[in-house]
């Protein structure tokens, strides 16, 4: 009897070796997570980590598992697949076996509605400002910037899930389980450029297919008109003719336009029934769109909701890379991990450094120097100069004294450490707007009496103690940085 465990330990060994060493992270972010369960039968089960991870490898690997399947359990081998955490589509059976036969199904979609509306059918016109009225046919402007390709969106950890998603719905639109595909993170981290990127991408592979990119806000205003001039139903119209809608920043919604909603409720419902693809960009999770429509919201967690997070340095890197390169601007390698590493909050503060820096030196005739970019660095950040959080006082603190940075939260009353609390509560009081209960409760749940004492004794050593006014002197300095 083999063990489950030993057999999958020893696929793993074969696909590794099938996929080579130019695949490590293929191997890292497709493989390494899948946790084998049981062995019966012949039939292998394995876990992944959820309906996404199961449909990626079933569409990419296939051949490779049975290969391997078959070189370790013979002919008759099986593997099934139990998914672990299933966010994707609700009802859908948790334990899915490989297909036998293995074929994918082709994207071969008849088209319910022409597309083309003839002007001589009808004479009533699509009031739209996305429709273009020719001398015989409307035809729909998908709205597209020709510059977000998924080319030039540079892949990274950040993004790596979203833009595999993006790239799976524009193979199949509206026939993989991401649908609708929700791209959230913050401001300035992709969620535009990749949703174009798709909607490029899908145009490529299925020219038949009709995108149309729209954001939230131009949705609304057409709406408002559409009820100003009492034809709702023809912009309903409009948008059931869509085979692929991008809806961007749907966050602006959560504040207003209860009836654009449910308009948009109907037309979502529609598309999908229909097995149209739908994307849609938040900068919120939907657990934080507290104030959109109910039904919507559980709508949109129908698909995949991908995240769009912070670039870690060596993707900032590549990102300036291909922005240099694109443009066909060189500059020095130091100089380009100077921006990259000074700059951590998003990619459109990235880029603006970059252009800020090429500016300058042209208008300058100034060659681009790292203390050139140390200068305009100097600016740009203090511009956009962040607040002070309670938050990041602790960590300041921490990192000054080499502390864990959950210390301050602990009730030790270790010396280094209560003083380093006080330290906290001193700055905070000083640099934040926040209360002393506030306070208090965020430096491991003081009361606001405690804080206050520690202001004071921070302030009194801060006059009698040489150490500790250099301490304090220090310390305000770079958390003022
Ligand atoms: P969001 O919609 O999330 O606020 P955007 O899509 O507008 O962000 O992105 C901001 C800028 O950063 C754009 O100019 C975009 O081209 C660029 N950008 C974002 N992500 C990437 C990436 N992965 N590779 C290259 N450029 C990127
Ligand atoms: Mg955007």
């Amino acid at each position: 009897m083999q063990n489950y465990k030993t057999v999958w330990s020893n696929c793993l060994q074969i696909i590794k070796d099938n996929l080579g060493p130019n695949n490590e992270q293929v191997f890292r972010t497709w493989f390494e997570p899948i946790v084998p369960i049981q062995l019966e039968d012949n039939v292998l089960t394995i876990q992944v980590p959820s309906q996404f991870f199961y449909e990626w490898l079933e569409e990419h690997f296939i051949d490779l598992l049975k290969r391997t399947i078959r070189l370790q359990l013979g002919p008759n081998g099986m593997l099934k697949y139990s998914i672990l955490m299933d966010t994707s589509i609700a009802g859908t059976p948790i334990t899915t076996s490989i297909p036998s036969s293995g074929k994918q199904a082709t994207y071969n979609r008849a088209k319910e509605m022409p597309l083309v509306v003839n002007s001589d059918d009808n004479h009533r016109e699509i009031p739209n400002p996305f429709v273009l009225p020719g001398i015989q046919k409307v035809k729909i402007n998908s709205q597209l910037n020709g510059n977000y390709t998924l080319e030039n969106f540079v892949e990274g950890d950040c993004n790596r899930l979203a833009r595999a998603a993006g790239y799976a719905v524009a193979e199949n639109p509206g026939r993989t389980s991401f649908n609708p595909l929700l791209l959230h993170g913050g401001v300035g981290l992709g969620k535009t450029h990749l949703a174009h990127a798709i909607g490029i991408k899908t145009k490529e592979k299925h020219p038949d297919i009709t995108v149309l990119y729209v954001t939230s806000e131009q949705f609304l205003q057409q709406y408002v008109e559409s009820v100003k001039n009492k034809n709702t139903n023809d912009f309903i119209h409009f948008y059931e003719l869509v085979d692929f809608l991008i809806l961007d920043d749907i966050q602006f919604w959560t504040s207003k336009g209860v009836h654009t909603q449910e308009a948009f409720f109907h037309i979502f419902n529609y598309l999908h029934q229909k097995n149209r693809q739908i994307i849609i960009t938040s900068d919120k999770a939907p657990s934080e769109m507290g104030s959109l429509e109910p039904r919507l919201l559980s709508r949109l967690k129908w698909g995949l909701s991908a995240d769009l997070s912070t670039p870690d340095v060596s993707t900032r890197i590549a990102i300036l890379k291909q922005k240099l390169d694109n443009d066909g601007i060189e500059m020095p390698e130091d100089v380009i991990e100077y921006i990259a590493y000074n700059i951590d909050t998003n990619i459109r503060e990235l880029e603006g450094a970059l252009v800020s820096l090429i500016a300058q030196s042209s208008l300058n005739h100034r060659q681009i120097t790292i203390e050139l970019a140390k200068q305009m660095i100097d600016k740009f950040v203090k511009s956009t100069s962040r607040e002070i959080t309670i938050d990041y006082i602790q960590r300041v603190v921490c990192d000054y004294f080499k502390l864990p940075l959950d210390s301050i939260q602990s009730p030790t009353r270790k010396r280094e450490i209560v003083q380093a609390r006080q330290l906290t509560m001193y700055f905070a009081k000083k640099l934040t707007k926040s209360s002393l209960a506030i306070i208090g409760l965020q430096c491991g749940n003081k009361d606001h009496a405690t804080v206050l004492h520690a202001c004071k004794t921070v302030a009194n050593l801060n006059e009698t103690d040489k150490q500790f006014h250099f301490w304090v002197d220090e310390l305000e300095k770079k958390i003022r940085e």
